[in-house]
């Protein structure tokens, strides 16, 4: 069986011209790159060429690059260490729509006496620089919004937020890790003081990511150890990690518009084929059309009276026709719990619940779109005459 991978704002499988650049580094040239000894130097002139690479294009200087195990830990870091400085100001702004790597640390901050403001989305899912306006105050300590989201692939008013921030003298992140190498990010440009980045969701390594401090940004570290990284990120550089990322985020960037337009063309597709194969049931796209990524699209499958396939099953069905997907619902004690994404956008939990997640990837075809909507349709078909 043919597996057919529709998941890569998950994961993304690692680009060989990436692995070759690693492999040496695994082997071989294994040196320890804070040791003195010329094995520990080549691995260390090595990672400086890396952090170079991606400063150049994120339009960062050198040192404002620090390497981490990933976006979950550049997340934490960012935020814990940003608001550890914070003491005076109390409320951090967010959306509910961030990923659970900045949830999380935030709800952690309550137990240190922040408060936490939600921005709202507007309808399709996007977080304006009205909303967080509208939030702003002087007892803001941080403001954390993501560029682009990963269950509806909506694109926020980020360089607008940053402005708005930037005026105020508050401090600003931006969880980019669906952004980076797949539009745009110019860290000047866009006015941010913080940025997480992760590698595995553009065809580099799992555990390798980036945080990007800007110079002058009150933050102090969180993981301490050794003297890696400026002592801003302590503990030995996983340098093939290091090397992959630079690797892969320069294959992102040159290849940026062949994609973009590649997704554009998948995204179409799947569309007029939902169109007009699709008879099993009606169906919704939840998230931004127009002012979204190509390669993501969330959609919500219920019949005529408007109840929703149950999209847990729909996942599982879908694989043992060897197609992944995903839905962003969580299994919490027991129980699937909707999307927080979904009902944070207003959707109905049973609305929230009967959606799955494609997202396309480079070597993914107009065949594999077919199939997929030729798959549904079977499934769908059945799952609605049982239910
Ligand atoms: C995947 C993801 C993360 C987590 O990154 P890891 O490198 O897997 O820890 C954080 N934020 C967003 C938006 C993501 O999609």
């Amino acid at each position: 069986m043919r597996t057919i991978y529709l998941d890569h704002a998950a994961t993304t499988p690692l680009d060989e011209r990436v692995l070759e650049v690693m492999l040496p580094y695994m082997t071989e040239n294994f040196g320890n790159a804070n040791s003195a000894h010329h094995l520990g130097q080549q691995a260390k002139v090595k990672v400086e060429d890396a952090r170079e690479k991606v400063a150049h294009l994120l339009n960062a200087e050198p040192a404002e690059v620090i390497f981490t195990s990933g976006g979950t830990e550049s997340d934490n870091a960012v935020i814990k260490g940003a608001l550890a400085l914070q003491k005076g100001k109390s409320k951090i702004i967010t959306s509910e729509l961030e990923h659970h790597a900045v949830l999380h640390p935030i709800e952690m901050a309550k137990m240190q006496g922040f408060k936490t403001v939600f921005a709202e989305p507007i309808d399709c899912g996007t977080i304006t620089a009205k909303a967080v306006a509208d939030k702003l105050s002087d007892e803001t300590a941080l403001v954390s919004i993501m560029h682009v989201n990963n269950e509806i692939g909506c694109v926020n008013e980020i360089k607008e937020i940053a402005a708005l921030c930037r005026e105020r003298n508050i401090p600003f992140h931006s969880d980019t890790v669906q952004s980076l190498g797949k539009i745009p990010v110019d860290v000047k440009d866009l006015g941010l003081d913080f940025l997480s980045g992760s590698a595995h969701k553009i065809y580099g390594p799992k555990g390798i990511g980036i945080m990007y401090i800007r110079n002058g940004s009150r933050w102090m570290p969180w993981m301490t150890g050794g003297s890696q990284e400026r002592r801003r990120r302590g503990g030995t550089l996983n340098v093939p990690g290091v090397l992959g990322f630079a690797k892969a985020l320069e294959l992102a960037h040159d290849e940026m518009e062949a994609n973009t337009n590649h997704y554009k063309k998948l995204r179409s597709l799947l569309m007029d084929q939902l169109n007009e194969k699709l008879t099993a049931c009606t169906y919704r796209i939840n998230g931004n059309e127009e002012n979204g990524v190509p390669h993501i699209i969330n959609i919500s499958f219920m019949d005529e009276v408007g109840r929703g396939v149950d999209g847990e099953m729909l996942l599982l069905n879908l694989d043992i026709e060897g197609i992944c997907v995903s839905n962003g619902s969580a299994c919490t004690s027991g129980a699937m719990e909707p999307s927080h994404v979904l009902t944070g956008i207003g959707l109905q939990d049973g609305v929230a619940k009967s959606s799955i997640r494609i997202s396309f990837g480079k070597k993914n075809t107009e065949e594999d779109v077919r199939f997929l909507v030729e798959k549904l349709e079977g499934v769908l078909t059945r799952m609605f005459s049982l239910a």
